[in-house]
Formats: structure tokens, sequence, C-alpha cells
């Protein structure tokens, strides 16, 4: 296990919904109340890019039954299995088209969960599972239309329509962070230049940063031996370090920018950012506001507020949907 596993007082006769959250390097695994959605009990272990369909599926098999054991939760009192992937999603079917991250091409996954558990199964996108969450738990909660972009290594995100996750017209999902800005801007992992995702991502500061601490260093500015990565680019410019700033400035300005083209396509009644960058918290969340009233087509500026639910988002969210979408057996 790769970290602690937490619990809280279960071993009622409640009946709870298994949440996992699959990413590059791990898979988080959360039991959720079925009345409340809290989360009772959750822990996390390694994933090996590569690794089969069906091998993932029995480490979140031990993962889930270690995780129920400690909580004194019974396994028969899980009623369903929700799993987030990063990757591209056919609802229908319940494959994973494409998860690069993961190695996952063409998998049918869901009915490989389905069998390893034998419980009802769903899936969906880690950035849709996150806005579902944030709508049925957290800071969108009560909204007909709102959008969550998640900041992060990449650019996700989710769109809520009237009420409900929008999965796109085909069902593909949306790619909120490949919407160009910059024809001649620095090369996408989509392939094009540009997108959102190459100057809203965490990944952008981090860049920055490391272009800074060169340029420190070769100055002799001792603060180059600590930049290396967005959290220590935000900090510096906290503390009030002129170039830092200046970067931090430079992204917000982008950041606004991709967020007033979102608004005026959706008009939002609220926008909330999620993923690392969000820890910054009011550092970041008050002068975007600024930028993004400035910039707005519509007189009424969208709210844009930090997301509540934090790294649980995922597997919350898969779990909802499992319990949204699953027939009862
Ligand atoms: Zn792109």
């Amino acid at each position: 296990m790769m970290q602690t596993a937490s619990c809280r007082t279960a071993g009622s006769k409640r009946m709870y919904r298994l949440g996992f959250d699959i990413g590059g390097t791990h898979i988080a695994c959360g039991i959720i109340n079925d009345e409340t959605y809290e989360i009772v009990g959750k822990d996390a272990c390694a994933f090996f890019r590569g690794q089969s369909a069906e091998k993932t599926a029995q480490c979140m098999a031990e993962l889930a039954r270690s995780t129920a054991a400690r909580c004194g939760t019974d396994f028969q009192q899980i009623e369903t299995v929700g799993v987030c992937i990063p990757g591209s999603i056919d609802a229908q079917n319940g494959t994973v088209v494409n998860a690069y991250n993961l190695g996952f091409h063409n998998v049918p996954f869901r009915q490989i969960v389905k069998e390893t558990f034998n419980k009802p199964a769903a899936m969906l996108n880690d950035a849709d599972a996150a806005t579902l969450a944030e709508h049925r738990l957290g800071v969108l909660r009560g909204t007909r239309n709102s959008l969550l972009v998640t900041l992060g290594t990449g650019f996700g995100g989710g769109i809520i329509m009237n009420g409900e996750i929008f999965c796109g017209g085909r069902g593909f999902g949306v790619e909120l962070g490949h919407i160009q800005m910059d024809m001649h801007g620095e090369k996408c992992t989509c392939g094009r230049r540009g997108c959102i995702e190459t100057l809203c991502a965490a990944s952008r500061l981090t860049r920055d940063a490391l272009r800074l601490a060169e340029k420190k260093k070769q100055a002799g500015d001792k603060l180059g031996e600590t930049l290396h990565d967005a959290g220590t680019l935000i900090a510096a410019a906290r503390a009030g370090d002129i170039e830092c700033t200046e970067a931090w400035n430079r992204y917000l300005d982008d950041l606004s920018n991709a967020l007033v083209s979102l608004i005026n396509i959706l008009d939002p009644e609220i926008i909330a950012v999620g993923g690392g960058v969000s820890g910054a918290g009011d550092f970041l969340i008050v002068p975007l506001n600024e930028r993004v009233a400035k910039g707005s087509f519509f007189k009424e500026p969208t709210p844009v507020v930090k997301a509540l639910l934090g790294n649980d988002a995922g597997l919350a969210g898969a779990a909802l949907f499992a319990a949204e979408t699953c027939l009862p057996r």
C-alpha cells in the first residue's frame, strides 16, 4: 500500500458504494456511505503503466477487500462499483477507447470490473467524475449549468448542463484543454500548438520555474536553488520575487483568457477550479475573478471559486455515477 488507509466508523447495516480513481501511477479506492456520500474508508495501491486490465481489476478487488476489512464493512454491503479513468470512454459499451497514461486501448473494462467484483459497475472519465462530485456534493451543488476546470499536469474539466454531466454529443466527452489559444504557441500533447493546456496547466508554471531557476543561478541568486515546480514558483511570487510575480501574472492572464472563452460559449452560473494550482487559494482566485470580470462579454461576471473535494473528487464522482446509473440487480 502506498499510503496508510484511513477509516471512519462503519459496520452498521447500511449499504455502501465503491469508487475507484485510476491514475498513471496509482489506484485510489474509496468506500462511500450510500446515504450521506461520506467517504468511510480509503486507500491506494501502485499502478504500473502497461499492466493488463485483468490484473488491474484484481488489484482493485484486493484493495477494496483490505479497505473494507479495515473499516468493518462487509463486502456484501457494497452495492455498486464506479471507476474513473484518465482517458476517453465509450459510455454505451463500457469500453476504454484510449487511456494513454494507463496503456489501455479499446479495453472492455466495465465488463472486466463487473465480472471481477460480481457487482454492477459503471465507468466514466476522471474529469467528468470530479465535475459530477462537485455538482452533487461540492461547490457546484444546486447549479443547472456550471463548469469545473482542473489545473494539474494537464488541463481537464467537465460541464454540468441542465443539472447533468455533459458527456458530449457522441459520448466522447469534452476536451476543454485542447482549445487553441495561440496557433504559434508551444507544441501540445495532442499534436497541435498553443492549446489551453500548454498555457494553463500546472506544467506551464513548472517550465517557467525551471527557466527562472537557471537564470537566477547564473546571476548568483540563491532563489534559483529552490525553484523547481509550480508550487515553488507560486511561493516565490507570493513572497514578492519580481520575476516569479511576472511569470505568475502572465499565467493569470492566460488562464483568465481561457476561462472567458469558456464563459462566452457556455454562460455558466459558476466555475470551480481544482487541481494542484488551486492550492494557491485566494492568491489565485481573487486576481482571477478580477481578470475574468474585465474580460467577460457578459456584464454580470461568472464567479470563479475553488473546488471543494480535492483529491477525493474522482473516486467520489465514480461512486456517485455508479449509484445513479447502475440498475439494481
Ligand atoms: Zn492540445
